[in-house]
């Protein structure tokens, strides 16, 4: 069983959660001038890295707020959960899927 902390409660069980998909997804500044490619893009298309990956997760079955985790998605591991903007040592390698 996979323990996830949340930021506000402190540890608990994972089916206490739901994931959001890719953190830091930028809304488009300017929305109506985007293409429906462009839009697609931004809908639909996200990373799918092999390693750290910056994630959403809400706490649905406890204080229902939501928070940023960076994640192993091959070992599952939670490297860091953080609220706000990314922490500067996890921000390259968690948000372009590790790549340089
Ligand atoms: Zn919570």
């Amino acid at each position: 069983m996979l323990l996830i902390t949340c930021p506000n409660c402190g540890p608990r069980d994972e089916t206490e959660f739901h994931y959001g998909g890719q953190a830091h997804v930028a809304y488009p500044e300017n929305p109506a001038e985007l293409t429906d490619a462009e839009w697609s893009r931004y809908l639909f298309y996200r990373e799918n890295p092999k390693g750290a990956f910056a994630e959403r997760w809400v706490h649905t079955a406890g204080c229902r707020k939501w928070f940023n985790a960076v994640r192993d998605t091959v070992t599952y591991e939670f490297k860091s959960i953080y609220t706000g903007a990314a922490p500067a040592a996890t921000t390259a390698a968690a948000t372009n899927g590790g790549q340089k």
